[in-house]
């Protein structure tokens, strides 16, 4: 049973995050026991290194899904590594050495629960401390956004009310929501603050539904304060739900409550979002975050240097941050795999190593496929001509379409962003990179659009 339930708290955390994060770190961690009277997961970890990362990492999340999983309010995750088991011995987090079982100090390290849910008189733990405007380092593309969630802070719900903060995925969006948040609560321990996905929003709707608990399901949200709403671009196409959402959001709005919403479009590109709510959305302040620029990259591998305590060459840094990656979440990816590798070869970090722990990434690029071919199989799917596909035409298909097409380049050739760009007249290397993040981000919550990637790459290499 506990097995059944880390898989399917893996499936989870793979649509949630990316499957990165499941196959760099959570596939060598396993859930060894669940003691439910004191709502204790224990989970194995092959070393230090690795737990140290996943409760900085993913503590938050691996409790908010553990608790829903075994449903109970607030689970607590204690660790055990692989080596320490078989001596008996447990590190805590700050090095003591102590008896095994008081495993490492947890509680202290939790992050803390900030809001009550009234349906059910339980703690929910959501908002992650971790999360801070501290620990977001700001750049051309995203200043607007950090300074937009700042002044929010400063007075709830009086100035950009909603605000709206877009961009693809990986690129900050839930940290400043969760920045929003842990601030607000500084400032007024009393104000309730409530973070949710909006997955989850639709799942607790579809349940009060089937419940007939639709009404103690808004009511919920009445004694809200603060009300930060992640990923809302899920709420597509989803008319009951958007309805109850829509009382909700007025409700809030009516009473000054502050609310944030994340996306990964502007409101206008939400597909199949009524009109009346799309242009609630628009009311407060729209504003996007970007692909970091090399100084933002070289700064904010800097800061999680520093904040991990890790020891890297300047050099090293300059090397990582120069790397073409699709978002700062890619971008740690990187920084962990040439921790990782070091931390089990033993060594300090070179140039050299960080090239070869990274060298197995992004090598998708070895088949030999020509651009005209892919553009053809695109073509022959979509049903857009191939000289449209080229062409600057903006309509939504067609620009869907393009972006499967510079998908496929980069994933079945060898070319850089730069040639791909060339190919689609001259388009620069960064909206490349765009277009695919937002494919790589589409493929993961659209079956339809991973079917067609794989049978137009099907069809490539047959
Ligand atoms: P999104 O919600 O937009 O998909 P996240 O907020 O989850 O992205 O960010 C992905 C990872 O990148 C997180 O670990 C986050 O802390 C980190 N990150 C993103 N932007 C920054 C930034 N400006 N400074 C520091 N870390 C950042
Ligand atoms: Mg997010």
């Amino acid at each position: 049973m506990v097995q059944s339930i880390w898989e399917e708290l893996l499936k989870i955390i793979e649509q949630e995050v990316g499957s990165h994060v499941v196959h760099t770190w959570l596939k060598a961690v396993s859930l060894k026991s669940w003691d439910g009277t004191a709502k204790i997961a224990l989970l194995q970890v092959p070393n230090q290194f690795v737990q140290s990362w996943v409760q900085s990492h993913y503590q938050v999340l691996l409790e908010t899904h553990l608790s829903r999983l075994f449903n109970v309010s607030c689970v607590k995750l204690k660790f055990v590594t692989s080596i320490e088991e078989d001596h008996k011995l447990v590190l805590s987090s700050d090095k003591m050495i102590v008896p095994a079982i008081v495993t490492s100090n947890m509680e202290s390290l939790s992050p803390p629960s900030l809001s009550i849910d009234p349906t059910q008189g339980k703690r929910r733990c959501q908002i992650n401390r971790m999360y801070l405007f501290d620990t977001f380092v700001v750049g051309p593309s995203n200043q607007l956004a950090y300074a937009a969630a700042q002044a929010v802070t400063q007075k709830p719900g009086k100035i950009y009310n909603p605000l709206f903060i877009y961009g693809g995925s990986g690129l900050g969006k839930t940290h400043l929501l969760h920045a929003i948040g842990n601030e607000v609560k500084l400032r007024n321990k009393k104000l309730e603050v409530l973070y949710q996905t909006t997955d989850r929003f639709v799942s607790e709707f579809i349940g009060a539904i089937r419940f007939d608990k639709v009404h103690q399901f808004k009511v919920r949200y009445r004694d809200v304060d603060l009300l930060l709403i992640d990923d809302v671009q899920f709420i597509s196409n989803k008319e009951q739900t958007q309805e109850a959402f829509f009382h909700i959001f007025n409700m809030l709005y009516e009473a000054q409550k502050q609310i944030v919403f994340s996306s990964d479009t502007d409101p206008g590109g939400i597909n199949g979002l009524a009109e009346r709510l799309r242009s609630r959305f628009e009311w407060g302040l729209v504003t996007d975050i970007g692909l970091p620029t090399l100084e933002t990259k070289t700064a904010i591998l800097q800061k999680k240097v520093a904040l991990g305590n890790y020891h890297l060459d300047e050099e090293v840094i300059a090397y990582i941050a120069s790397r073409p990656v699709f978002n700062i979440r890619e971008l740690e990816g990187s920084l962990i795999r040439v921790m990782a590798y070091a931390s089990l070869a033993n060594q300090s970090v070179s140039v050299e190593m960080a090239k070869r722990s990274l060298a197995r990434t992004r090598t998708t690029g070895s088949q030999n496929v020509d651009f005209r071919d892919i553009l053809r199989g695109v073509h022959k799917h979509s049903g857009i001509s191939m000289a449209g596909l080229r062409s600057a035409k903006r309509t939504k298909d067609v620009v869907l379409a393009r972006h499967i097409a510079m998908y496929l380049m980069k994933k079945l050739t060898n070319r850089s962003l730069e040639q791909i760009g060339a190919f689609f007249g001259g388009k620069d290397h960064t909206t490349v990179l765009h277009a695919i993040s937002k494919i790589e981000h589409n493929k993961k919550n659209d079956k339809d659009i991973e079917i067609l990637l794989s049978t137009i790459e099907d069809e490539l290499l047959r």
